[in-house]
């Protein structure tokens, strides 16, 4: 199955396509997760990435297309895939769709991780504390709320109107929320 995750920062995504590959066996593709590891690791991408990240806004289309396109290619990706936190913008669904289209292949389902924002700041303020994500101080969390709700949003019309989308509430126990994803990814 070609699974992408949405919903804005704080509704689960990760935690939710992690346990979907383990269940499903495919892999679990981040592009923030990739990021992140690009920036520990010093590397020219996570360099290019890293004052983007920091300050709430996207990294450029550009340079996320070409990294996806890349781990699209890996040999644990034929099967299928479960993309977390990509597509993001408009640009990008063009891209994700040249990218499949060229491999032969399409997306099976959009699960859109639906939650209140008061209770996404919560977790993601509490992340922070945890994890020590640079990028989830509140002046930045809020602009990530924003540049979501101005560039991220505009999807779900998008794959709502290709008949993709499914719209889970990301609010309940973990358990409950997988429990409901599976079921969405099975119809
Ligand atoms: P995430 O862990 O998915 O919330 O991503 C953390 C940060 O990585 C985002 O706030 C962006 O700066 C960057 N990022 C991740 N995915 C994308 C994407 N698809 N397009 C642009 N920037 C992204």
């Amino acid at each position: 199955m070609r699974i992408v995750f949405m919903g804005p920062p704080g509704a689960g995504k990760g935690t939710q396509a992690a346990l979907l590959s383990k269940e499903l066996g495919i892999p679990h593709i981040s592009t923030g997760d990739i990021f992140r590891a690009n920036v520990s690791e010093g590397t020219p991408l996570g360099k290019e990435a890293q004052a983007f990240m920091d300050a709430g806004e996207y990294v450029p289309d550009g340079v996320t297309n070409s990294m996806v396109r890349d781990r699209l290619t890996h040999d644990d990706a034929r099967p299928g895939f479960i993309l977390d936190g990509y597509p993001r913008t408009v640009e990008q669904v063009a891209e994700l769709d040249a990218m499949l289209r060229s491999a032969g292949t399409a997306l099976d389902r959009v699960i859109e991780l639906t939650v209140d924002v008061d209770v996404v700041v919560g977790r993601l303020v509490k992340r922070s504390a945890d994890q020590g994500r640079s990028d989830d101080t509140e002046d930045v969390l809020r602009r990530r709320l924003e540049v979501y709700a101005e560039q991220t949003a505009p999807l779900i019309e998008v794959y709502l109107d290709r008949e993709l989308l499914i719209q889970v509430d990301g609010l309940g126990d973990i358990a409950a929320v997988t429990a409901a994803i599976l079921i969405a990814v099975s119809v």
